[in-house]
């Protein structure tokens, strides 16, 4: 078993990123800019929008954090990102989500222009992924693309299983990982709450995406020896032994399960790391394209 190691890729990939802008800015180009929008005060959405400005920061990217109240409008904060799609000096923009549940994600998605949609969620950016044009990736699924790359893992002609079908992790892995290229070319089963038997597909699988956001769902007896596994759930059960009382997991069993596989991501220091890749990448491309 070989663990991808987010720490490593994420390491490498940033350091990458890091002479890029020293490269753009000698050309004349200006730091890139990322702002976001956090809405009210989940703990959870909070530290994500930390760490991400945080690396930008480390990055020598500019960021913003603009803090709202939990009981915005939905059409005040449209308003909001309305005033940053105008903004000459932002390049990327991202609400964390998700969102209260009195505003629509998809309508604060739509209102963001598509050349500042860094976390690839507008449906332009999706459409153009679906047709293999060039586009902002969605930031967890380009993630895990890097992180294959990175590795050499050639995924032609495998079984993938993706479990999940979200709009931001699920479903465009489907399309990645089925597109022609790689990592891609690979055969792709796509599960979620409503598949009969999943066992009996993950059994079949050479490389398992499990995005569901259950604890540990994917256990060993549902794995076929020397799969791949990646791992994006993220979740905080209780663990008594520690100083917090609780520790994160992922959606894979993962004691049982990395034993038998041939590669697997942890959780934490695995995809949560590859997801701020993405998203720096495309604040970077997304400062290029606009040639600031
Ligand atoms: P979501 O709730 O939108 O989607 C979960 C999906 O799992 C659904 O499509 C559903 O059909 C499927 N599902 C639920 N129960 C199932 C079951 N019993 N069997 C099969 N499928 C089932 O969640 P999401 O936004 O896609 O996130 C999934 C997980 O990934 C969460 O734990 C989230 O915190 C995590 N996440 C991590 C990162 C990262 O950077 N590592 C990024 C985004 C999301």
């Amino acid at each position: 078993m070989q663990l991808l190691d987010g720490v490593l890729v994420s390491g490498h990939i940033k350091e990458q990123i890091k002479q890029e802008v020293t490269e753009w800015q000698a050309e004349g180009g200006k730091k890139p800019h990322l702002a976001a929008i956090l809405v009210g005060n989940n703990p959870a959405s909070e530290a994500y929008v930390g760490s991400k400005v945080k690396h930008c920061e480390e990055l020598g990217f500019d960021s913003t954090l603009l803090r709202l109240p939990a009981d915005i409008s939905e059409a005040a904060l449209i308003a909001e990102v309305e005033q940053l799609n105008n903004d000459d000096a932002i390049d990327g923009i991202l609400v964390q989500l998700p969102l209260p549940e009195h505003i629509s994600p998809d309508s604060v998605i739509n209102a963001i222009t598509p050349d500042k949609d860094v976390d690839g969620f507008h449906p332009i950016s999706q459409g153009r992924m679906l047709l293999g044009q060039p586009t902002f990736l969605p930031a967890t699924p380009y993630g895990i693309m890097l992180m294959l790359e990175y590795y050499k893992i050639d995924t032609t002609g495998m079984h993938c299983v993706v479990i999940g079908r979200s709009n931001i992790v699920g479903t465009p892995m489907t399309i990645l990982m089925s597109r022609n290229g790689n990592p891609g070319n690979a055969t792709v089963t796509m599960c979620h709450s409503r598949t009969k038997n999943l066992k009996e597909h993950t059994l079949s699988a050479d490389i398992i995406i499990a995005a569901i956001g259950r604890p540990k769902y994917v256990t060993v007896d549902m794995v076929k020896p020397g799969a791949i596994i990646i791992d994006v759930g993220i979740n905080r059960i209780d663990d008594p032994t520690k100083k917090s009382g609780s520790r994160l997991v992922g959606d894979v069993d993962f004691d049982d399960v990395a034993p038998i596989s041939s590669y697997i991501t942890p959780v934490p220091k695995g995809v949560g790391l590859m997801t701020i890749c993405g998203l720096m990448k495309n604040t970077l491309l997304a400062a290029k394209l606009r040639g600031r």
